[in-house]
């Protein structure tokens, strides 16, 4: 049995190995932890950081802010306030100022949110047809923070901006009168902070009558990156390979979404059994991960997660364009790098990795895939689709943005050839999944 032990900006000086980290850089974590919130845990902390090298380290960097992850004037600011000694009152109203510069709500995510009746349903997402997300209350919360994460202000406390939703009868509801609705994916946080007999209440009933159009159980996890003892150890992980066996047995697919961001987190004998095991339920599993600055940022390092990925069992899914929230500078990389990344990697795969698609862009109106850089009588462009539209019309159709070697994100993009709007800014194809008659 191992038991789970957490690390914040409370504790993460008791960290046995933090003697070996300079003063400076264990007082740039506590100066930016104030505003990025962070968490590990006893085995990220054991089995993943390479100790020797926290300076470069890419999971030391995913699980501590450093000083980079805050722009100079805020972490001035964050810094003089520690130095002064400010009360309570007056730090957390200059935290909350800075947090509020760092879009922490991107992407229009309140605009998915759908309605039964006159009930907003504050747990859920409706963006694509044919896809639910469920941000269940209890798992809001996960195993360790990533410090690029867009979800962190669920973790820091600015509860106004939280999706969580308590009651799943309203869920239920609401999936039975969306036919077009073949799977749901439950996130977070992470679902898998959640134990399994909380697991049960939210995923059994979607077994039963009244779901026949659910085809397919999604959980969206970094459970096997940063706790694979979920599967292993934990007092409940029999219980949870039992559920997921269940949904095979319902005749439904279980899609495991794991996030991994490097391939150091594919290497140690947990998360192999742990992978082991869920497979052995009849689940599928498929990988993602944000493309990011200073943790992924070279072609070689996707090969070999994906080739790694394969060998174990696992598919290829998504690499994201890293989300424009958070410390997002330090992440962010221009899309064409990103392009250029994906490119170099994914030729250098066999066909079986190939089934990764990015680098994409969850952004307001979809998923947004950067399928090049090219010239079109003279004109430098980017060329992009939707891999997901928030109208599905959208699917596919090939367009064209003005090539700008710095934009880093979607917004930043505008229409080449002198247009002025994409084609999907045309208003008559402007539509919403929590619109569903457009759908049916
Ligand atoms: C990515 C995403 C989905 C799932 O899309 P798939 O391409 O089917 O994996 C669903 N809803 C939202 C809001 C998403 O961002
Ligand atoms: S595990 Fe996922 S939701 Fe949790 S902090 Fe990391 S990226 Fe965010």
């Amino acid at each position: 049995m191992k038991k789970i032990h957490f690390y914040t900006l409370q504790n993460f000086r008791s960290i046995p190995q933090m003697e070996r980290v300079s003063e400076s850089f264990k007082r740039d974590i506590e100066i930016v932890g104030r505003v990025l919130p962070f968490k590990t845990n006893n085995y990220v902390v054991n089995e993943l950081i390479d100790w020797d090298n926290v300076e470069n380290d890419p999971i030391f960097t995913l699980n501590f802010p450093r000083q980079g992850m805050l722009s100079k004037s805020h972490y001035d600011k964050v810094t003089k306030l520690i130095d002064n000694h400010a009360d309570k009152q007056t730090f957390d109203k200059a935290v909350e100022k800075i947090r509020l510069t760092l879009n922490p709500n991107p992407a229009g995510q309140e605009h998915n949110v759908p309605y039964l009746g006159e009930i907003k349903l504050k747990g859920v997402q409706h963006k694509y047809p044919e896809t639910v997300l469920f941000f269940p209350s209890q798992g809001q919360t996960c195993h360790a923070y990533c410090t690029f994460c867009f979800r962190w202000p669920q973790f820091s406390g600015m509860n106004e901006l939280k999706f969580a939703m308590k009651d799943a009868e309203l869920l239920f509801n609401y999936l039975k009168t969306r036919k077009t609705v073949s799977d749901v994916l439950f996130t977070g946080g992470d679902p898998m902070v959640m134990n399994a007999a909380i697991l049960e209440s939210y995923i059994l009933p979607l077994l039963g009558p009244g779901f026949e159009h659910i085809h397919t159980i999604r959980i969206g996890s970094k459970s096997l990156a940063y706790w694979p003892y979920r599967y292993l150890t934990d007092d409940d992980s029999e219980q949870v390979l039992r559920l997921f066996r269940k949904i095979r047995e319902a005749g439904k697919n279980l899609s495991f979404q794991a996030h991994f961001n490097h391939p150091q987190e594919l290497s140690t004998v947990a998360v192999h059994e742990a992978i082991e095991r869920i497979l052995a339920t009849g689940a599928q599993i498929r990988t993602q991960s944000p493309l990011m600055r200073n943790i992924n940022d070279r072609p070689e390092i996707w090969a070999e997660m994906w080739r790694k990925q394969v060998d174990l069992g696992m598919f290829p899914y998504y690499m994201f364009v890293a989300r424009d929230t958070g410390a997002k500078e330090y992440f962010e990389l221009p899309l064409e790098r990103c392009w250029k990344i994906f490119r170099r990697a994914y030729r250098q795969v066999s066909g079986l990795c190939r089934t990764v698609r990015g680098p994409s862009m969850s952004a307001h109106p979809g998923k947004i895939q950067v399928l090049g850089v090219t010239e079109v009588r003279g004109e430098k462009v980017f060329v992009l689709r939707f891999l997901q539209g928030r109208n599905p019309r959208w699917v596919q159709i090939p367009f064209f943005a003005r090539y700008d070697p710095k934009a880093t994100w979607f917004d930043q993009l505008k229409p080449a050839f002198g247009e002025e709007k994409f084609f999907f800014e045309d208003r008559q194809y402007y539509a919403s999944a929590t619109k569903p008659f457009l759908f049916e």
